[in-house]
């Protein structure tokens, strides 16, 4: 009897290790099947969609840096005249975004909504400060916002000039519009390698090609008053997904400069509304907020996860240090950009 169950015992053991190994190999084979699917279907829905931007690759929210393109590109042409994009599939600017449209027939696509982006985005400006040069370097006479003269919004800033003035190209990249363009009057509109566009409108004279591969601080076009313009003066716009946001968020003309190296571009700063009373300021954004935050660790340093806190209404370093368990000290080394009391809705490392 004993012998019996023990023999029934090990027989029945042997079983469930048997229907274990097939029900393994069933769920491997089960895997890959699906994985090949969703392979397909990724593929089929991006084959379709070229329209659409590589929106699987948006979820990063961060905008590839691009610029050591260019310099390839660069080296491939001859050294005179201008240089210009040979293959455009392969080197147009930020295609994660964009995709490989480059019209020059509209300045904003009007089928992109900026709704299937993060409501935060980071976007490196420039690895380096050379990489930017100032447009124009002359006072402001018309701020970004609703203009109630015209009852109507202003979607760039206006900087004066006199006529015949260089204008020089904000950042590296390759020139989608240079054309006359209804009230922009002679027109460039810049793509560039970080994932933004510059717009310069009512130019005199347009001194780059469609397809021109410029670099910053490159002469784009001559100051004039063509188009709708009142008098000599360049109407420039920097634009995010073709969405227009107010160019002093990220040019400091108080000292002619870039105000950060790293943009978290949030998508608040998009959209210029009529004021419901004359009391409303049609745009009251703190600009002074734009700072560059500290910079991850170095590869070669110790890892050290970073994590960040976004602050609420009522946050005190105090609170905020308590939360995360480490001394306020601590907490504000970790941001020594952030002087006084904590920025409501800004992004702080808190580890
Ligand atoms: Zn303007």
């Amino acid at each position: 009897m004993k012998n019996l169950s023990s023999t029934l015992l090990v027989a029945s053991l042997l079983m469930a290790l048997a229907i274990g190994i097939a029900d393994n190999a069933y769920a491997q084979k089960k895997n890959t099947k699906n994985k090949k699917k969703t392979e397909q279907k990724y593929k089929a829905k991006t084959n379709d969609k070229t329209d659409s931007i590589a929106t699987a690759k948006k979820d990063s929210a961060e905008v590839a840096f691009e610029n050591d393109v260019i310099d390839k590109v660069v080296r491939e042409e001859t050294p005179k005249g201008p240089v210009m994009l040979t293959d455009p599939k392969r080197n147009l600017p930020s295609k994660m975004w964009y995709g490989v449209h480059f019209s020059d027939a509209y300045v904003k696509k009007l089928s992109v909504t900026l709704d299937s982006i993060p409501d935060e985005i980071k976007i490196t400006l420039v690895k380096d400060y050379s990489e930017f040069c100032f447009p124009m370097k002359n006072v402001i006479t018309s701020p970004y916002g609703w203009r109630e003269r015209w009852d109507r919004p202003h979607r760039g800033v206006d900087i004066a000039l006199n006529t015949g003035d260089p204008v020089k190209c904000a950042f590296n990249g390759v020139v989608r519009i240079a054309k006359s363009f209804g009230g922009y009057g002679n027109l460039v509109v810049v793509r560039h390698y970080n994932g933004l566009e510059t717009v310069y409108g009512h130019l005199s004279r347009v001194n780059v090609k469609q397809m021109q591969v410029v670099k910053a601080g490159d002469v784009i076009g001559f100051g004039g008053s063509t188009g709708h313009s009142t008098g000599p003066h360049l109407h420039f716009e920097v634009r995010f997904q073709y969405e227009p946001f107010d160019p002093e968020w990220i040019l400091d003309f108080k000292n002619y400069s870039l105000r950060t190296r790293v943009l978290y571009l949030n998508k608040t700063y998009f959209g210029i509304s009529k004021p419901r009373n004359k009391k409303d300021i049609a745009y009251k954004a703190d600009k002074s907020i734009v700072k560059e935050r500290p910079l991850k660790p170095a590869s070669n340093a110790p890892k050290k996860k970073t994590k960040y806190y976004t602050v609420k209404r009522g946050d005190t370093w105090e609170k905020v240090a308590k939360k995360y368990k480490v001394s306020e000290t601590q907490l504000k080394s970790m941001n020594p950009s952030i002087t006084g009391k904590l920025p409501v809705g800004e992004d702080i490392r808190v580890h």
